[in-house]
């Protein structure tokens, strides 16, 4: 069976040679919007280990919007620090903690425009917090999901916003929320930036970049 033409197959099989248990369900709880957002905007241009420990220190000292919207801003910086563009992230958050308290009464929205809308959210975060936090099918192409896939040859793009629309018609809807996850713990741990694991990758049967 050539698993690149299936789609789920191929999902399963990534998800499995990582060690996770095969797809979660994409109808479990989601994570706090929150929360979500917040590490998501810390997660950019931020390494993953740098992202769990200023996460971690943000969200306990900013537990919630009301707190964000009055913590000072060099604070906040200082929190923030050593993640990428910590002080102009340190002014994006306080800013959308307060547009969300003032136009939004307090909630995250669920709808992708509104999302973007905000200081220093764009397509690839308003994805994440739509998926991972309200369960809305959406596909979030960072670095890893837009590398892979085209390694492999599943899509061809020469951006992360081609390279959604080209997986939104690969993979099918009820897949788009796992993939992420998926994508990023594969790119992790076997298809790395550089020196992919290809001797031990499953894949490397069929896939282009192995050869
Ligand atoms: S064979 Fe190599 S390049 Fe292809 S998916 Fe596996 S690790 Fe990545």
């Amino acid at each position: 069976m050539n698993e690149k033409k299936t789609p789920r197959k191929l999902l399963e099989a990534m998800s499995q040679s990582i060690g996770e248990p095969g797809l979660p369900s994409p109808l479990v709880a989601g994570a706090d919007p929150f929360f979500v957002l917040v590490g998501t905007i810390i997660s950019l241009r931020t390494r993953d280990a740098v992202t769990e420990v200023v996460t971690k220190r943000v969200l306990t000292s900013a537990s919630s919007l009301e707190k964000l919207a009055v913590i000072p801003v060099e604070d906040l910086a200082e929190l923030l620090h050593p993640a990428g563009f910590f002080n102009r992230k340190a002014v994006q958050l306080k800013k959308i903690a307060e547009i969300l308290l003032r136009d939004y009464n307090g909630e995250i929205p669920a709808d992708r425009k509104a999302l973007e809308s905000l200081p220093g959210v764009g397509g690839k975060t308003a994805a994440y917090v739509l998926s991972m936090a309200f369960r809305i099918p959406a596909i979030c192409v960072d670095v890893h999901v837009h590398r892979i896939g085209n390694r492999m040859g599943i899509i061809e793009t020469a951006s992360p916003d081609e390279s959604e629309k080209a997986l939104m018609k690969y993979f099918p809807e009820e897949l788009w929320i796992p993939l992420n996850h998926i994508f990023v713990r594969f790119g992790q741990r076997i298809c790395l930036p550089r020196n992919p694991k290809c001797s031990e990758c499953i894949f490397k049967g069929w896939c282009r970049y192995a050869d």
